[in-house]
């Protein structure tokens, strides 16, 4: 008989990110506060004797070997498995190229849950190896930490606290290629730089005003000045009562962070008016 499995895969903002660098494969070299949101697609597996098949409810996510899920499946099984196969539905709730990393939870979420069907006892580490061959930001949705992540954004040190906090993202209808903005990053154009020092002094003393002062994300140099809705929503975000507005990724979402459950569930009502997809979430965590 089939055995299935239900995984949830949360969404990951950037409450910081910085450009450090680059290496000579063009690849940056970034420096990130990362952390899950309570925003989650809903992966289900379920053994097959053989073969991997991948489909979802979003019209907007192939359901090929393009899916993030197939190579994970395809890495997992071929290294560990002895000829069986997957069947594979992703519920989609995380907004589609928004840069809340939805494809890569997807395939973190997808080695997780086969590990666990086939029992083959494979350790997180072990895990977080085989995901970062799938993409630099897999490793972290295998975390189950707030992380301040380096290199390509898969060298991770958890942050010494967790905090609890209360977003409102809102993901515009606006097409971003996460390529093309790191291909413009230009030093020369950013305004404000993260200061990682006060921003950690803030999180370990679990002060959200301090935490949300010092939400900044350089990136915004470049999705800003191409699309300036996305300052809009920021300014729109902090008129309703965000303590802080930033962009996540390369964009587009952007999120505020707020103090107050019932400001913030009228910010979201607000903006639910004008945008198709807005989240009232806190963060992510299963220690919670
Ligand atoms: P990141 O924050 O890591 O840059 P993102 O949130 O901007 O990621 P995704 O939602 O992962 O972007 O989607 C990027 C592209 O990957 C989309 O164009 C989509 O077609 C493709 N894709 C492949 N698999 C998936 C998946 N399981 N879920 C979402 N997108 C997927």
């Amino acid at each position: 008989m089939n055995r299935k499995i239900i995984i949830a895969a949360p969404a990951k903002v950037n409450l910081t990110l910085d450009i450090k660098g680059k290496y000579p494969d063009g690849y940056h070299e970034l420096e990130t506060v990362m952390h899950h949101i309570d925003l989650l697609d809903q992966v289900t597996i379920e053994t097959a004797p053989s073969g991997i098949e991948v489909a979802s409810s979003s019209s907007l996510v192939p359901d090929n070997q393009d899916n993030l899920a197939y190579p994970a499946a395809e890495l997992i099984l071929k290294a560990y498995g002895s000829g069986e196969g997957v069947k594979i539905y992703i519920e989609k709730n995380i907004p589609v190229a928004a840069g809340l990393a939805g494809g890569s939870t997807d395939a973190a979420a997808v080695l997780t849950g086969i590990n666990q069907l086939y029992n083959y006892g494979l350790t997180q580490e072990k895990l977080m190896e085989i995901g970062l061959k799938i993409g630099a930001d897999v490793p972290f949705c295998l975390y189950h930490r707030t992380a301040l992540a380096r290199g390509k954004g898969e060298l991770l040190t958890p942050l010494e606290k967790e905090v609890k906090l209360l977003f409102v993202v809102v993901k515009p209808e606006l097409q971003i290629s996460t390529a093309e903005v790191y291909r413009e990053f230009d030093l020369a154009q950013v305004e404000k730089f993260p200061d990682i020092s006060s921003f950690l002094v803030a999180w370990n003393h679990y002060n959200i005003k301090g935490i949300a002062i010092n939400i900044v994300n350089v990136l915004e140099s470049v999705s800003i000045k191409k699309h300036g809705e996305i300052a809009t929503i920021k300014d729109k975000l902090n008129k309703l009562g965000a303590l802080n507005a930033v962009m996540s990724g390369s964009g587009p979402s952007v999120f505020g962070i707020f103090a107050d459950q019932k400001i913030a569930e009228q910010a979201a009502a607000v903006l639910s008016q004008e945008y198709r997809e807005v989240f009232l979430v806190s963060s992510y965590n299963s220690a919670y």
